[in-house]
């Protein structure tokens, strides 16, 4: 995660709870300004065997301005901190461990559990979209054609039959018409 999007995520910490190890229970809670005890930081080199930058959180245990600068202030893996905060893409409030925070930082994934189903919402409802409009597309296209190829052979045909009809000699014609209605009887 960028530095400028780390501040923006450590602004929207609203609560860091510890937990008791055994029962769960809160054994201490910051808020508001006793926040700046916290901080998250990249931990020195030595810790990382890549290059990409590893954050760690500290806690101000000595009381220092210059707290993330000792190694005994890193909060370490095996910790029992959960961390209320406003995701800074959807502003939903959650409560996660810190662990999970830091995993996200370090991944790089802005996105909380509520940005992510809507974005798969959005991309579902974007395909079948998609799907529908090409479908009734198809069925419109394909709908008109056959009407028109219908139109046309009928027509066609009523012609043809017509032309053929005139053909015949009058006898064949008065013997139809005998047997048949004409047009201007119906
Ligand atoms: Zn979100």
């Amino acid at each position: 995660m960028e530095e400028n999007t780390i501040m923006l995520l450590k602004k929207n910490i609203i609560k860091i709870e510890k937990n008791n190890k055994e029962n769960k229970s809160i054994v201490n809670f910051w808020e508001g300004g006793e926040l700046d005890l916290f901080s998250i930081n990249k931990i020195p080199h030595k810790y990382s065997n890549t290059k990409v930058p590893l954050y760690r959180f500290f806690f101000n245990n000595n009381n220092c301005s210059n707290f993330i600068d000792y190694e005994e202030n890193i909060i370490t893996r095996n910790n029992q901190y959960n961390i209320t905060y406003k995701c800074i893409n959807c502003n939903s409030i959650h409560k996660v461990t810190l662990n999970n925070i830091l995993r996200k930082i370090n991944r790089n994934i802005i996105n909380c559990r509520i940005c992510k189903e809507y974005e798969e919402l959005k991309r579902n409802n974007q395909c079948n979209y998609m799907l529908n409009y090409h479908s009734s597309k198809n069925i419109n296209k394909n709908n008109d054609n056959n009407i028109i190829i219908k139109q046309i052979s009928l027509l066609d045909k009523l012609n043809n039959d017509k032309i053929k009809f005139h053909e015949y000699d009058s006898d064949f014609k008065d013997n139809y018409f005998k047997r048949n209605m004409h047009n201007n009887e119906f």
